[in-house]
This record gives C-alpha cells, structure tokens and sequence, in this order.
C-alpha cells in the first residue's frame, strides 16, 4: 500500500507540469484522489488545483524553508527573497488566514541565527545576508547605495551595480 502511494505522488508529479488543458483537469482530478486518500478533509483541497491547503500542509511548507534557511543562509542577490515571496503569496491567496502575521523569513532568520551564531560562530555561505563575506558583503552595499539612488529620484544615468563594483 505504502509503495503503491508513493508510486501515484510520484506519478503526479512527473506529468504536474503538463499544459494539455485535459492532462491538467485529470492531474486535479488525480491530486484530489491522492489528498482524500491520505484522509485530507475535501474542505482543505483546492478543486481547481486538486492542492492539499489544509494547516498541516501549510505547516509543512512553512517548515521546510525555515529549515533551509536554517540550514543554509539567505542570500535576496541570489533570488532567495524571490523564491520565498512566490511561496508565500501562493499561499496568501489560498490561505490568508494562516499566513496573517505569520513571517517566515523573520523566523527563518531566527532560527539560522541561533543555529549558527552559537559560539561566536557565523554560518559557512559566503553569500548569506546576514554573513556575507567581504565580498559579497561589498555586494550589497553597493546594491543598498544604488537602491538608495533610486528612491532620491536621481535622474543621472549612474554605472549599474556590475559596473560600479568591477571599476
Ligand atoms: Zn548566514
């Protein structure tokens, strides 16, 4: 039974990104199968989607970017802050009610923090926000200054980040 649910999540997930129109109503269909099967309440799965928006998996989201973030740092340069805000607006949009006042970058933080400035200690990414080398570090404040530029509304055309930080 064990094996034979794992084989149809891994089933859906190998044609999810199907764009048949009739190949993504029958994913739904087969995503709303696979949730009921797994005892998730039909109030929780989205019908159009067939996506389990019930707390535990919302918690289960949540809890696996803390962990990354935990894990491995957190770098906006690198399309972090992207890739989060996407997961989370998926979530608003479904489920405004669990995400109200709920930050998760603000607890990822904390986690990282109190995992890897144990001791004095910083966390091994060279890109991490909150531990940048100097590299990256000098990275961001030009990033900060030309962001800064922006929003004083300074109409002189300036070198871009690339060009002012490879001068
Ligand atoms: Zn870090």
């Amino acid at each position: 039974m064990r094996s034979s649910a794992k084989r149809a999540a891994a089933m859906i997930r190998s044609h999810a990104c199907s764009t048949d129109p009739d190949q993504r109503t029958s994913m739904a269909d087969a995503r709303i199968a696979y949730c009921l099967a797994r005892g998730v309440d039909m109030d929780d799965i989205d019908p159009a989607s067939g996506y389990d928006r019930s707390r535990r998996a919302y918690e289960s989201v949540r809890a696996s970017w803390v962990w990354n973030i935990k894990q491995h740092g957190f770098s906006g340069f690198y399309g972090d802050g992207d890739r989060i805000t996407t997961a989370y607006a998926n979530w608003v949009a479904h489920r405004p009610d669990f995400t109200t006042g709920d930050d998760w970058l603000a607890d990822a933080e904390k986690a990282h923090r109190a995992y890897w400035e144990q001791d004095g200690r910083s966390c091994t990414n060279a890109h991490c926000d909150w531990h940048p080398d100097a590299d990256h570090a000098e990275l961001l404040r030009a990033i900060a200054e030309v962001e800064a530029e922006d929003a004083a509304g300074s109409a002189e055309p300036g070198p871009g980040v690339q060009d002012a930080l490879f001068d």
